[in-house]
C-alpha cells in the first residue's frame, strides 16, 4: 500500500498487535460489545510526556480524558463556538457519570510558559493559542493574592495556580455543580513531574500540592 503514514507508527501498531492488543483483548472485546464505563475523567495537557494512562498505569476504558494546551478547563459559556473541552466535561459527567475529575498539570508547561511570558504582549487575539491562554488571566490573579506556595520558581507557581483556577472553573458547569453537591462526584487536582516521575495531589482545604503516595495512602 502507497501511503505516506508514518513508519514508525506502523511498526508500533504491529507491535501493539502483538502484545498491548493480546493482553487486553478480553477487555477490549467487552468494551466493544458492552460500551464504556470509565469512573474517572482526566484532563490532561497536550504535552507528549505527559500521558495519562501512562502516569495511572491503566488500560482500555479505565480513563475518560481530554487533553488541552495547559490542562485548562474554560468557565461554563452559553455563546457560540466550539467548545470541545466542555463538551468532553458534559459526556463524562452526564452521561458516564463519572465519579471523578482530576485536571493534571505538569512540569515545564510550554503553555503555562507562553502565558507567562507573553503577560505584557499577548499574542494576537487572532491565534488560537493567545486566546486560549487567557483562561489563565484570573489564575494569575488569584497567583498574586494568595499566600500559598509563594514560590521561588513562578512557572511552577502558575502551574499550580493554573489547576486551582480550571477546578473553579468546572464548578461553574451547573451539571459539575449538582453532582458535586449531591456528592456523586469528586474534582482534583494534580500535578506531574516529568523528570521525575513525581505526581502532586491538591489538598482541597489548604489547595496545596503533596506527593500523591502519602496525601491518597487509603485510596490504594
Ligand atoms: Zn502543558
Amino acid at each position: 500500500m502507497a501511503t505516506d503514514f508514518p513508519e514508525d507508527l506502523a511498526a508500533g501498531y504491529g507491535r501493539y498487535l502483538q502484545k498491548g492488543y493480546v493482553r487486553f483483548r478480553e477487555a477490549q472485546e467487552r468494551l466493544a460489545i458492552y460500551g464504556q464505563r470509565p469512573e474517572v475523567m482526566v484532563i490532561s495537557c497536550c504535552d507528549s510526556r505527559v500521558t495519562p494512562e501512562g502516569v495511572f498505569h491503566v488500560g482500555p476504558g479505565e480513563l475518560f480524558v481530554v487533553r488541552n494546551v495547559a490542562n485548562l478547563v474554560p468557565p461554563y459559556e452559553e455563546t457560540e463556538g466550539q467548545h470541545g473541552t466542555s463538551a468532553a466535561i458534559e459526556y463524562a459527567v452526564k452521561v458516564l457519570k463519572v465519579k471523578h475529575i482530576v485536571v493534571m498539570g505538569h512540569a515545564q508547561c510550554g503553555g503555562v510558559r507562553a502565558f507567562r511570558e507573553t503577560a505584557n504582549a499577548p499574542l494576537v487575539t487572532g491565534e488560537f493559542i493567545g486566546r486560549w491562554i487567557k483562561l489563565l488571566e484570573p489564575a494569575a490573579i488569584a497567583m498574586a493574592c494568595m499566600p500559598v506556595d509563594k514560590l521561588d520558581d513562578p512557572q511552577l507557581a502558575m502551574e499550580y495556580a493554573g489547576v486551582r483556577q480550571s477546578l473553579k472553573n468546572l464548578r461553574t458547569f451547573p451539571f459539575v455543580d449538582a453532582a458535586v453537591s449531591a456528592g456523586a462526584l469528586k474534582v482534583h487536582g494534580a500535578w506531574f513531574d516529568i523528570g521525575s516521575g513525581e505526581l502532586r495531589v491538591m489538598d482541597p482545604e489548604t489547595e496545596k500540592f503533596e506527593p500523591c503516595l502519602a496525601a491518597g495512602a487509603d485510596d490504594t
